[in-house]
């Protein structure tokens, strides 16, 4: 029970990645703040599950990743409920495939504010915390598109890439005081984000459910296998031990290969 008496915020953790970052911090014996969208009882259905299966305090907040005022409310009530934030992990997001001339506006400020700006806002809130505490952890679900680009994701593509430059920028910033920020970099790891872009990139690329998969997503993964959401979860609590407190400032690849090519 490495993180005992810590309290983490984990964004974006009502699917995917983000619930499994939640659940394996919680088992180490954080208390945990989850986040995100979807249906209200299976919500409370994870949330009630994760104090249950692992004896720790976990509360929702429902906070828009693209409203500052939202995400920095909280934050705060994180901090009051929970008595701190301990380790912050910045992984809501959303993608949006299309070529860059038909690409809308909207979505383009849409991604931006969820996948990049919202890390700024949560960071800004949490890092005085963290410092003053002389212990944190800032973690970001980065992505191999922080690293390569795939046409058809200029929104997604340019918010992972900022993302890895926050990361190093803060983790200067911060660099004396125990904290610690660091950004994940998954190759394609299956998860409703992943499922939901499919459609779409069948009409981008004129192509079949099975070419998608194969020819597209996996094609880019030399081991020919999708990332599993708790190998991420796992890189994420070994960034909390204390053999990781030398490890800021990285974007570690989870990708199966992909951008050694
Ligand atoms: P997912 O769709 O399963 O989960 C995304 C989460 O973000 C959900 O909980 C959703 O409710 C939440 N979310 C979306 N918009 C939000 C908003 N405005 N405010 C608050 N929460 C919001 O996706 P996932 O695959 O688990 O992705 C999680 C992170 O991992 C994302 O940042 C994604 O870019 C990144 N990533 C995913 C893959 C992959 O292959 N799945 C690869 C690399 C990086």
């Amino acid at each position: 029970m490495s993180l005992a008496k810590r309290a983490a915020v984990v964004t974006g953790s009502t699917s995917g990645i983000g619930l499994a970052y939640a659940r394996a911090l919680a088992a180490e014996g954080a208390n945990v703040v989850i986040n995100g969208f979807g249906d209200k009882d299976a919500i409370e259905k994870e949330r009630a599950g994760i104090e249950k299966d692992f004896g720790v305090k976990c509360l929702y907040d429902g906070a828009d990743m693209s409203k500052p005022a939202e995400i920095a409310a909280m934050i705060g009530n994180a901090e009051k409920a929970l008595g701190s934030v301990d380790v912050l992990v910045n992984n809501a997001g959303i993608q949006f495939v299309s070529p860059v001339e038909d690409f809308p506006i909207e979505k383009w400020d849409q991604i931006i504010a969820i996948n990049l700006s919202s890390a700024f806002h949560t960071i800004r809130a949490a890092a005085p915390g963290m410092k003053a505490r002389k212990w944190g952890r800032i973690i970001n679900t980065a992505s191999a598109h922080s690293l390569v680009a795939s046409p058809f994701k200029s929104a997604y593509v340019s918010a992972k890439h900022g993302i890895a430059g926050l990361t190093k920028t803060v983790a200067l910033e911060v660099a004396t005081f125990g904290v610690t920020v660091n950004c994940i970099s998954p190759g394609y790891v299956w998860t409703p984000l992943v499922e939901k872009q499919i459609p779409d990139t069948m009409k981008a690329r004129n192509m079949t459910k099975e070419q998608v998969m194969n020819d597209v997503l996996l094609a880019a993964q030399p081991t020919k296998q999708f990332v599993t959401v708790e190998q991420v979860a796992a890189l994420a609590i070994f960034l909390c031990s204390d053999a990781a407190a030398n490890i800021t400032g990285a974007n570690i690849s989870m990708d199966g290969g992909w951008t050694a090519a």
